[in-house]
């Protein structure tokens, strides 16, 4: 049964470990894992070092019972995954064929030569299922050994992913006899501590269903985790609980962002929004950019970063800039409004501040940012005084622009 089973997440790579690249392939498996109910107890992360990599393994499979390894799965010299569980299984590496033709398939496709070393790829251990991957050329791996239960996924963070939902997540809930179910509660417009304050007795007193929060600018994740066969009535009764102490703040139930959440109402709702930025210099439409389908409601974003930008382009009084300067109430009171009038959207938003290091005022300290909403007939202006360095105030005021724009839309 799964509820009682460890795992170890093993990933290997030296560019993990010189800091070239983030380690998001433990992130992500760690999360799903913890969703279907397993317990990750260690994530080690390891060279392109055969010696090494055998330690670890060895080692992993004296206090685990599930092992996920990652990378190392290609042509190349430095991968070197399958050899090394192979040597410490005793099992030997066979050429499997159809993984072969697959292989030259792929490469005549693509009119790239097929060399050698890309043979290596075709190679499996001994008594292992083969994973397909779709995406990619080298495929994972499957071996129960020993009680064991061993995957070894390639290293491209899209390839993993793949391989994760087709085969190691519906295999590892196979095992279980048992239901695990999660929900999701993403949390806005709440500090992490009240929050926390606010479900204290369910997490100091959680045992099924579990309950953890993950806080992360300005937007809250919990998440609860039941198992056995009532596990749906157990996270009914938790969910109640939750609902009455943060309904208002909850913004999804699907672990979706609130970027996601805010772009895709307005896609639904045939709303159309546009952004004049200043001290977020672009980050707001970024984001915006990034969620399918929203070119049918972002349709204008500005970054107004000068003065001569927000008086040329955006119509903002030079008066106003004057007088108030451009850190202030009036102006992102004229930038949001004058934004929408452009094209006539229904909403315009608008952010200017003093995100630091340099620049604040004992009046207008760094981290002092105005954010604005304008409808055809209101607009609301918020002061914002954030902590944090330039970046972290630059990203707090996103936040902020997408919770006014959900206390416009809910
Ligand atoms: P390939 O066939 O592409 O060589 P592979 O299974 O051999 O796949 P690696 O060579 O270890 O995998 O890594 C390939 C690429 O995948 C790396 O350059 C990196 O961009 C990405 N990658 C590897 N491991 C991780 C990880 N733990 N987190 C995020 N990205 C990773
Ligand atoms: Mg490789």
């Amino acid at each position: 049964m799964v509820q009682s089973m460890n795992c170890e997440i093993i990933n290997v790579g030296t560019e993990l470990l010189t800091g070239a690249i983030l380690n998001t392939n433990s992130q992500f498996l760690s999360s799903e894992l913890s969703n279907i109910g397993i317990n990750v107890h260690n994530i080690s992360v390891v060279g392109d070092n055969p010696k090494r990599l055998q330690l670890v393994l060895e080692n992993a499979l004296n206090n685990n019972d599930i092992i996920i390894l990652t990378g190392g799965l290609g042509p190349t010299g430095d991968d070197l995954t399958k050899e090394v569980v192979s040597k410490v299984f005793g099992k030997k590496l066979v050429l499997d064929n159809t993984e072969k033709e697959h292989l030259q398939n792929w490469f005549n496709k693509r009119n790239i030569p097929f060399t050698k070393n890309n043979l290596k790829q075709a190679y499996l251990p001994e008594d292992s299922i083969k994973i397909e991957n779709p995406n990619g050329t080298a495929p994972g791996v499957y071996l129960h050994e020993d009680g064991k239960y061993i995957f070894l996924l390639p290293g491209p963070p899209g390839e993993l992913k793949e391989l994760y939902f087709n085969f190691v997540q519906p295999t590892l809930k196979s095992f279980n006899n048992q239901k695990v179910e999660s929900r999701f509660y993403n949390i806005t417009g709440l500090g992490e501590s009240l929050v926390e304050d606010k479900l204290k007795d369910l997490v100091e007193n959680q045992k099924n269903p579990t309950i953890a929060t993950y806080a992360n600018l300005g937007e809250i994740l919990v998440r609860l985790t039941a198992n056995g066969p009532d596990a749906e009535k157990l996270l009914d009764e938790k969910e109640k609980i939750i609902k009455e102490r943060l309904g208002k703040y909850i913004f999804s139930y699907s672990n979706n962002s609130l970027v996601n959440t805010i772009g895709n109402c307005l896609i639904e709702r045939n709303l159309t929004l546009s952004s004049a930025e200043s001290c977020t210099g672009g980050m707001i439409g970024e984001q915006l950019t990034a969620i399918p389908g929203i070119s049918q409601a972002y349709l204008l974003g500005l970054i107004t970063y000068s003065n001569e930008a927000k008086i040329k382009v955006l119509n903002v009084n030079k008066k106003t800039l004057e007088k108030y300067g451009a850190v202030s109430e009036e102006t992102c009171w004229e930038m949001c409004t004058n934004v929408r009038k452009i094209l006539g959207t229904d909403f315009g938003i608008a952010t200017t501040g003093i995100a630091g290091p340099d620049g604040g005022t004992p009046e207008k300290p760094v981290g002092l940012v105005y954010t604005g909403l304008a409808t055809k007939d209101t607009v609301k202006i918020k002061r914002n005084l954030f902590y944090g360095n330039r970046d972290t105030v630059r990203k707090r005021t996103c936040n902020v622009i997408f919770q006014m724009l959900r206390e416009e839309l809910f």
